[in-house]
């Protein structure tokens, strides 16, 4: 979720919290821009869920030639990051190098400045940082998957 220096001001914190879609009908969790329809049976009510905001880092890529609205920030991360709840989301990777950069990291959410708009306006988001806390690491394969079995 983007939102303006005056969204923000008007949201306040506790809606800047990461959350994700939970459908009520199959328990299923979506991100949060699946607000209307569950993917997996249909059902038309879906609720807001906050998220501890913790996960892993399970895809990246790197950009070198941003958007106009991020120009400046190159190079810069933004990856995939599957969420301990079980849902995923693309977002910014910041504080660390792309070589720093590894599939399998740790990371945690906080509200980062996004952007600079057209109007000069400040746009803020979550994005991601690596987590320092010692926690278990999911295992590098896992069976059955066979996208990851191929390579
Ligand atoms: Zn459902």
């Amino acid at each position: 979720m983007t939102v303006s220096a005056i969204e923000f001001s008007r949201l306040g914190p506790p809606k800047l919290v990461l959350y994700a879609m939970r459908c009520t009908a199959c328990r299923t969790l979506h991100p949060w821009w699946e607000k209307y329809t569950c993917e997996k049976c249909k059902g038309r009510e879906l609720v807001e869920e906050n998220l501890a905001g913790t996960g892993e880092l399970v895809n990246y890529t790197v950009v070198y030639y941003p958007p106009r609205d991020f120009l400046g920030q190159e190079p810069y991360v933004v990856g995939h990051i599957e969420l301990d709840e079980g849902v995923k989301m693309p977002a910014p990777v910041v504080g660390l190098s792309p070589d720093e950069v590894e599939v399998g990291t740790r990371v945690k959410s906080t509200l980062r400045r996004m952007k600079l708009g057209h109007e000069g306006d400040v746009y803020y988001s979550q994005k991601f940082v690596v987590d320092p806390s010692p926690r278990r690491r999911k295992p590098a394969r896992r069976p059955g998957n066979p996208a990851r079995d191929a390579t």
